[in-house]
């Protein structure tokens, strides 16, 4: 039997109909373990919207064909469909051409793709980058085996105990060997949100190029790639509503341009010889070896049109709202202790409860029906400077909402009462 949950998903503001967007969401109307699904991991993954799933299902019915160089007519529709993906995203992020808009698979391979055309062209034994402790570790990883190889110095600015960043020790840190600042815009594990106009313009300031990982901040705030004036910004299509499989890397035309490819293949290439040597595509194409995933571009683009559709204002509103309100519930629970307070935050709310391993706590949620995610959210260093192994992490999306808050609240009470 289903337990009784009274629904309070009413209109929360004129502006922003959340119950009327929840029935665009299927998933979310599944029963999990006889509750209805209270869906609270939204930084790991998001859940799509109808338009999104019949996007993908009309292009596979009527479109697909492999895209580029075909003259039949479905490789044509396949091609119309998938550039225009690529407009989408220009226009999404405001970047000035399709030209710096490179489909990768997410945020990861985007990073990997700058540390290994970008750095390996541009940096020597002894140059610097620097991050922030609150990188994941896609925004860690790259570096560090770039660093290994070249024997490139990482510098890490470090972050206060509310999770955010020592603006002053990050400039302190920018110095003649720098040759790159890469820090997330949002962190997935705290939710703080980096001043990152600042920071880039810092290291502009002194001809360092900066590349921003957008994978926390294109769900929740208005991204202007212009307007941050980075060099480079990546991020994921599956944190966004849109598909698993497909990612992007906006990058500067004139750096992309500058860059060598970093993986070989068709589509790359303008001629091959081997007597004559082979040369490239030009942008886009030239970091796109092989065939990309045509229908998760095509679903990426649903979403943006979809998202791009709703009231951006209010939403942003609703979210600020819905995560004032958990912080408020969550953070007033005895043996509870909130993780990352910042000032600026997007919808993330980790937490520890005394005496509960967060894995428990987890399980003990979804027993109820309520998804969330513990453990160290691939942000070790974050861990390491709250001496903790793991945390338990609620991350709303604008579907979320106050009874869904009172739910979790009401499941970590119980938990308590069980292991206290
Ligand atoms: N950076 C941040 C801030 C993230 O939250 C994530 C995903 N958790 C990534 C990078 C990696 O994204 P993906 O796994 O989609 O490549």
């Amino acid at each position: 039997m289903i337990p009784q949950v009274i629904d309070k998903t009413k209109v929360t503001s004129p502006a922003f109909d959340v119950s009327r967007i929840r029935r665009d969401f299927p998933i979310l109307s599944e029963i999990i373990n006889g509750w209805p699904l209270a869906y609270l991991d939204n930084a790991a993954s998001s859940q799509h919207p109808v338009a999104v799933l019949q996007a993908i299902d009309t292009y596979y019915r009527e479109a697909h064909a492999n895209v580029h160089r075909g003259v039949h007519t479905l490789s044509q529709r396949a091609t119309e469909c998938y550039e225009g993906a690529r407009d989408k995203v220009r226009r999404f992020i405001n970047a000035r051409s399709t030209h710096e808009i490179i489909f990768v698979r997410g945020t990861t391979e985007a990073i990997n793709l700058v540390a290994q055309s970008y750095g390996r062209t541009h940096f020597k034994p002894g140059d610097e980058i620097v991050l922030t402790q609150l990188e994941h570790h896609a925004n860690i990883v790259p570096w560090q085996l770039l660093a290994g190889e070249l024997g490139l110095v990482l510098r890490v600015a470090p972050i206060d105990e509310r999770g955010m960043v020592d603006y002053a020790a990050y400039e302190s840190l920018l110095g003649p060997r720098t040759r790159l600042v890469a820090f997330a815009h949002a962190s997935n594990a705290l939710g703080t949100v980096l001043p990152v106009k600042r920071m880039v313009a810092a290291a502009r300031a002194r001809g360092i190029a900066s590349l921003i990982d957008g994978a926390q901040a294109v769900p929740h705030l208005k991204v202007d790639v212009q307007a941050l004036d980075c060099d480079f910004y990546a991020f994921s299509g599956h944190k966004m509503f849109g598909p698993t499989g497909i990612g992007v890397l906006y990058g500067r035309e004139a750096l992309l341009e500058a860059m060598p490819p970093w993986q070989g293949g068709g589509d790359m290439i303008l001629t091959v010889s081997f007597t004559k040597g082979t040369t490239y595509n030009t942008l886009p194409y030239k970091f796109e070896a092989g065939t990309p995933s045509i229908a998760d571009a095509i679903g990426l683009g649903a979403a943006i049109d979809y998202i791009d559709a709703l009231d951006w204002e209010a939403l942003i509103a609703y979210e600020n709202d819905l995560l004032a309100y958990a912080t408020r519930r969550v953070g007033a629970l005895p043996g509870i202790r909130l993780i990352g307070t910042a000032d600026d935050k997007v919808s993330v709310l980790s937490f520890v409860m005394d005496g509960v391993h967060p894995h428990d706590l987890g399980t003990i949620l979804d027993t109820e029906g309520i998804a969330v995610r513990t453990g160290h959210h691939c942000a070790m260093p974050v861990m390491e400077y709250f001496n903790l192994p793991a945390t338990a992490r609620a991350s709303f999306a604008f579907y979320n909402t106050r009874a869904e808050v009172d739910r979790l609240v009401a499941a970590l009470t119980r938990a308590r009462a069980v292991f206290a």
